[in-house]
């Protein structure tokens, strides 16, 4: 049932008002939207985005909402490197008051269950998860269960560092920040040899990082029902 609905969704469209839009590091934007009141998602879902202002060649593109529902406003935080293709060229051109059209919200990528949890983020791949975390800040004493973020940047170029702090002063929260995949594989396995498969493994970022993280995961006995994939297609 959950699966319909979270897929049927993609015919839900409206249109968003642009409200602002402020640089988290040297690539990365966030862009902010007006959220109606009839508007909701599940945090860790994405929307599908339509530039509308004008005529482009591939005028969509999905992204993360990355602001959790109780923070009522639309957020996407994006990469845009030099030489940016034409979706982020026009996206970079919105002015208040403009507008943009979102399908959805869609997909499964967010927490169903209260049991522990491991987050992996590679680089920008930490949308879903600060959306997802803000929700859990916001529940508050609901959350009882570990829930620990790994979140590997090769850069050290952490996104929302001050905020993924303060939420891991939370006694079931953790954050690590990592820079290397070998590192990365040393959390995963104290995870994994404590709660194995009585837990859940969330991966998101490029293909070849999520791909690769599943395959060690299932190497290391984690069954493939008890990871969550979000793959940013776009990004190598
Ligand atoms: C569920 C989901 C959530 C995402 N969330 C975010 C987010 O929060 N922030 C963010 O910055 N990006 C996110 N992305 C990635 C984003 O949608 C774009 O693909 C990415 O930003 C690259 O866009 P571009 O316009 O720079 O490059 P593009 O011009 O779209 O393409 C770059 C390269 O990727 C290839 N490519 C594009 N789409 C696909 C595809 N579907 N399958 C295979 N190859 C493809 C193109 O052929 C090209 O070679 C998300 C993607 C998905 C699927």
């Amino acid at each position: 049932m959950s699966f319909l609905k979270d897929t049927l969704s993609i015919f839900k469209k409206r249109e968003l008002s642009f409200l602002e839009c402020h640089k988290e590091s040297e690539n990365v934007y966030t862009f902010l939207f007006e959220k109606d009141s009839d508007i909701t998602w599940k945090a860790g879902q994405h929307g599908l985005f339509n530039i509308i202002h004008r005529k482009i060649k591939n005028p969509t593109r999905p992204f993360t909402l990355a602001a959790a529902p109780s923070e009522n406003i639309v957020r996407i935080t994006i990469k845009i490197d030099e030489n940016p293709s034409e979706f982020k060229y026009a996206m970079l051109e919105l002015k208040q008051g403009m507008k943009i059209s979102m399908s959805g919200p869609v997909g499964g990528f967010y927490l169903k269950e209260n049991i522990p949890s491991l987050l992996i983020a590679g680089g920008i791949g930490i949308t879903p998860f600060r959306s997802i975390l803000k929700q859990l800040e916001e529940e508050g004493d609901s959350i009882r269960k570990p829930i620990h973020l790994l979140y590997m940047d090769s850069k050290k170029s952490f996104l929302f560092k001050e905020e993924l702090d303060a939420i891991a002063n939370h006694p079931s929260i953790s954050v690590t920040y990592l820079d290397s995949r070998d590192g990365l594989y040393q959390e995963i396995e104290k995870f994994t040899s404590l709660y194995n498969n009585n837990s859940k493994y969330f991966i998101a970022g490029p293909i070849s990082m999520v791909n690769s993280i599943a395959s060690y995961l299932q190497n290391n006995g984690v069954l493939k029902r008890n990871i969550k994939k979000d793959v940013f297609y776009g990004y190598k």
